[in-house]
């Protein structure tokens, strides 16, 4: 297992605390996906930046637009007509400067065969993209692979969080047969979507080192409007086309 270098002891002393230098070590040797980078996606990729991930790779088409600004923290002012994804590799590299950062500067999800390439080099995904299109895309790679998957949404007020197991836990095509509707733009907060991309990265660090049970089968819903909080039990779909004929049932 690789060690942890004299600094990293101390620049993640805190979160060692909790963990221990196995599980600094285990986030060390880890590789995450995140697709895209913006309101929701962009605190993930901090939080797994700061948290010490041996390797990230992050995807983001586009160039900065004022409409961004009101959640995506890794973009700025100075840089409206700029590609997103510059601003997210200045940003990230700042932040932690030892960590392989791969970024591919198109919304690689809308392509099925790319995603299962990229996905198929991580150890685990956490889809963040507005588009069901993209969506379904990382979960059908992650089932055929095999490799977990963090599925997080927000839309206004609420946020929607489930961990996905492939042959364990119902994958996103259990839960939604068909694209649900849905339009472009939907109404965003930037303090919940990156509320939900907080919650996220934790999973993602739980799942890494260990530590706590990971929302396995659970679907987990906040309204931030009542503080309404709902943790539900999820199930598979025997006849799910994407997951249906994989692994065993513990989500019923
Ligand atoms: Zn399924």
């Amino acid at each position: 297992m690789i060690e942890l270098t004299a600094e990293e002891k101390v620049r993640f002393r805190r979160q060692i605390m909790i963990f221990g230098e196995e599980g600094q070590r285990k986030l060390k040797e880890a590789s995450a996906f995140v697709t895209r980078v913006g309101g929701l996606g962009g605190p993930v990729a901090v939080y797994l930046a700061l948290a010490g991930i041996g390797k990230l790779v992050v995807a983001h088409g586009g160039v900065v637009e004022p409409s961004n600004l009101n959640r995506q923290l890794l973009m700025s002012y100075e840089a409206i007509g700029r590609p997103r994804i510059n601003c997210i590799v200045e940003r990230l590299k700042a932040l932690n400067p030892f960590m392989e950062l791969v970024a591919y500067g198109d919304d690689i999800a809308m392509d099925e065969a790319l995603t299962k390439e990229v996905v198929s080099q991580v150890d685990i995904s956490i889809a963040c993209p507005p588009t069901f299109e993209e969506r379904f895309n990382l979960n059908k790679a992650s089932v055929e692979l095999g490799k977990p998957l963090v599925e997080v949404a927000m839309y206004g007020m609420e946020g929607y969080i489930t961990f996905i197991k492939p042959g364990q836990t119902p994958c996103l095509a259990c839960l939604f047969p068909s694209p649900p509707k849905w339009s472009i733009p939907f109404p965003v907060l930037g303090s919940v979507s990156a509320m939900m991309g907080c919650i996220a990265a934790t999973e993602v660090v739980k799942f890494i080192t260990g530590i706590g049970s990971t929302l396995d089968g659970y679907m987990l819903y906040i309204d931030t409007k009542s503080w309404e909080m709902k943790k539900t039990k999820v199930k598979r779909k025997p006849d799910c086309p994407v997951c249906g004929k994989i692994g065993k049932d513990v989500g019923q």
